[in-house]
């Protein structure tokens, strides 16, 4: 049952591994069917070493439908947020180092935009919410609560949940939120005082808007959208 969608699901969990944002076997990925099945990792298997019938297929009430595999520890929140989010069929949790290091600086409960890719992906500003314990379901009221329109929350102290229409908007905003947080980490090294440049609203707004012509099968990029000036 849900074969490509299986193979997607450990193909990025590969992908998590080789861009550094799990360890060993943490983390995980779920996503939810047309017909409303839920497809989500077993825990504690290694990503590289899993095979399609370790994933889970699961109703939105946790209800083992194949598998025999005990499934992420992460279960009650994954299916909160597919509960309590219609539009959200891709959900992937990480411990990703730098995007979980910010969430230590005093003060800050929102990780500002900063670099275009972060915008493009995560489509805006991405909350930090408070401590909660792994394998609660708080972690997936934290993401309803919090993550607007935004596809993604840093989990204080633990890591972040991506979201998304699909599993592959879950991955780039991963992604690309750990890369703008090495940067930001890495100027903010260089200004004790916390006092960066920073994008306006106005030019974060417009990235999140570029980002739906990006790839193929999409219209070219209106050049009224980003050309400012001629
Ligand atoms: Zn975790």
């Amino acid at each position: 049952m849900f074969s490509e969608q299986k193979k997607q699901i450990i193909e990025y969990g590969i992908l998590l591994d080789r861009y550094e944002l799990v360890s060993l076997t943490c983390g995980n990925l779920a996503i939810r069917m047309p017909t409303g099945e839920i497809l989500i990792t077993p825990t504690g298997l290694m990503y590289d070493q899993m095979v399609e019938d370790d994933v889970i297929v699961m109703d939105l009430d946790g209800n083992i439908i194949e598998g025999d595999r005990k499934p992420s520890s992460d279960t009650p929140s994954i299916l909160y947020i597919f509960k309590h989010m219609p539009n959200i069929n891709g959900v992937i949790h990480t411990h990703q180092p730098y995007a979980t290091a910010i969430s230590l600086i005093p003060g800050m409960d929102e990780f500002r935009v900063c670099f275009t890719g972060m915008a493009n992906t995560c489509c805006g500003n991405v909350p930090i919410t408070p401590y909660s314990s792994a394998g609660s379901v708080d972690m997936g009221v934290d993401v309803v609560n919090n993550v607007g329109t935004a596809r993604a929350v840093i989990l204080s102290h633990h890591g972040v949940m991506t979201i998304g229409p699909g599993l592959k908007d879950a991955l780039y905003a991963a992604v690309y939120l750990e890369e703008t947080a090495k940067g930001y980490l890495a100027a903010r090294a260089c200004c004790p005082d916390g006092n960066m440049k920073q994008m306006t609203d106005e030019q974060i707004d417009t990235m999140v808007e570029v980002f739906k012509y990006y790839g193929q099968g999409t219209p070219v990029i209106p050049t009224e959208l980003v050309d400012k000036k001629k």
